[in-house]
């Protein structure tokens, strides 16, 4: 009689180094199947935006080798997952299904349904806490409710010891007698071609568990030492660039944690201050989890009092780094280039296009998700609803930041803004955070022509600023 195979059905982890799914069913000793389903109509609107799916191309293609190189191979399959799956089972003769959890509502839904649908129909069904080190339901306040406010939600954290340990790869995957066709990963077409806009994303990052580990490798031998003192500082890789090997689960958080273990029993600095920007992820899922219309809703009501404004032509100056602002600009042009953005960077553009402009952060939120390499649904939300001031323990809304006073401290010799905003990097420091101060001479100098080769301010500060105060009042007596 032919052995039952097991579905290990991918998703958020792209990995084959500590995949609890994945080393359950290899455990099993049944031939397992790997598959990945892409599921664009299932995903209560937010379908992978452009730079995620050509992330998602190269990972796909990754772990596609690394499986074949355990005897193994990833199957394509693409539709309404639900379907697709319940479909490979009775293909394949498989009676059980494995995966680990994910924490956006739609997938909460749809695996919710999924698993209460085939356990009745006699599959086997198991998921697993594969991609956070904390699952949102277990930290819990006094009062046994989620958290609302960061601090006592990382204490919790750290409380409940460090997550369990990661498991090793399996070394061999047994194959089915037979594999189910799957799709071309070329036919998905998740790449662009017409026209191919991703020279940028290709020249900064390595998809897929090997160039996951190389990053984190470099970071522990490089930045993570100086983290603390040096995060902010926008030139440079100050920070791990993690985040799209953690959305796409390339690298598990569990042995993150564990390594960072070991480099601090060693004496490493900064280890403390990097497991707190981990536990902002952990944060922001937190809240997903418990506030699933999060990405849609103000999280803080009285913000639907607040009088936005509808301004097409502003929000395209600010997509396309063309607001007069060298951070700003700078920043957008970052993002549309490599798919990145520095953190402090992300919350300039955001505070500005929010405060500045009185554009709904919905807005920001949308252009971010399709434009970032590691645009993920709860960091994301939980982020701009942060700088909005509309978030859970967020940034009060009358702390507006200034876009040239922010250049000046976190860029001081202006390497970041010069590295994306060529046409300014003739002008001396003293005026490279704000162009329209500069003596006319000196602009011609420099050869900037403002308003010509570089936009004037589409905005003044100190008016923007009082607009935002003006708005946040009509919040306060909501
Ligand atoms: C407006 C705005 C939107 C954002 N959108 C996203 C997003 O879509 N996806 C995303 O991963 N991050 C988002 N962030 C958070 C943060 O900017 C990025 O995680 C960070 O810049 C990624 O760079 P890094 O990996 O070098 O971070 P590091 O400083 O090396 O931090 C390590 C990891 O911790 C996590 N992390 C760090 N800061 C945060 C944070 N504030 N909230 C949640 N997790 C955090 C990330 O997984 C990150 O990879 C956003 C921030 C802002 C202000």
């Amino acid at each position: 009689m032919t052995e039952k195979a097991v579905l290990v059905w991918f998703r958020q982890d792209l990995r084959l180094t500590d995949n609890p799914a994945l080393d359950a069913a290899a455990r099993t000793g049944a031939p397992v199947i790997p598959v990945y389903v892409l599921d664009d109509g299932d995903a209560g609107g937010w379908s992978i935006g452009g730079a995620s799916r050509w992330w998602l191309h190269q990972s796909l293609k990754a772990l596609d080798q690394s499986l074949r190189g355990r005897g193994s191979r990833l199957v394509l399959r693409a539709g309404p997952a639900g379907r697709v799956i319940a479909d490979l089972l009775k293909e394949t003769g498989a009676d059980a299904v494995f995966w680990n959890r994910l924490y956006e509502p739609f997938a909460i839904c749809r695996d919710t349904d999924l698993k209460s649908d085939l356990k009745e129909a006699g599959v086997e069904v198991k998921s697993f806490p594969g991609n956070l080190a904390f699952e949102p339901w277990t930290i819990r306040t006094g009062e046994n409710g989620p958290y609302r406010v960061f601090s006592p939600f990382m204490k919790a954290c750290l409380r409940n010891g460090a997550p369990a340990r990661p498991f090793a790869a399996p070394d061999v995957l047994k194959a089915p007698e037979d594999w189910p066709a799957s799709d071309d990963l070329d036919g998905w077409t998740l790449e662009p071609v017409k026209p191919d806009w991703a020279g940028g994303l290709r020249e900064h990052w390595t998809p897929g568990e090997a160039g996951a580990r190389q990053r984190f490798d470099a970071f522990l031998d490089g930045a993570l030492d100086s983290y603390a003192k040096s995060r902010d500082q926008m030139a440079g890789e100050t920070t791990s660039r993690l985040s799209a090997h953690l959305h796409f689960g390339e690298i598990g958080i569990r042995s993150i944690w564990q390594a960072l273990d070991h480099r601090e029993a060693e004496g490493a600095r900064s280890v403390g201050k990097f497991r707190a920007e981990l536990i902002w992820r952990e944060f922001a899922h937190h809240l997903l989890f418990h506030y699933p219309t999060l990405p849609e809703r103000n999280w803080r009501q009285s913000f639907d009092a607040f009088p936005w404004v509808d301004d097409p032509d502003a929000l395209q100056a600010w997509q396309r780094g063309q607001t007069g602002y060298p951070l700003v600009d700078a920043g957008m042009r970052e993002l549309w280039v490599s798919g990145y953005m520095h953190n402090r960077v992300r919350m300039v553009v955001a505070s500005f296009l929010i405060k500045h402009l009185a554009i709904h952060w919905r807005h920001g939120a949308d252009w971010f998700w399709d434009t970032l390499v590691d645009a993920d649904l709860a960091n994301n939300a939980a982020s701009w609803q942060w700088v909005a001031g509309s978030g859970a323990d967020a940034a009060p809304y009358f702390r507006i930041f200034n876009p040239v006073r922010q250049g000046q401290q976190f860029d001081s010799d202006g390497a970041y803004v010069r590295r994306w905003l060529p046409v300014l990097k003739e002008l001396p420091d003293k005026y490279l955070h704000a162009p329209w101060t500069a003596p006319e001479a000196v602009l011609l100098d420099a050869g900037v022509r403002l308003g010509e080769n570089y936009p004037k301010p589409i905005v003044d500060h100190a008016a923007a600023r009082a607009r935002a105060l003006e708005g946040y009042a009509e919040v306060k007596n909501a």
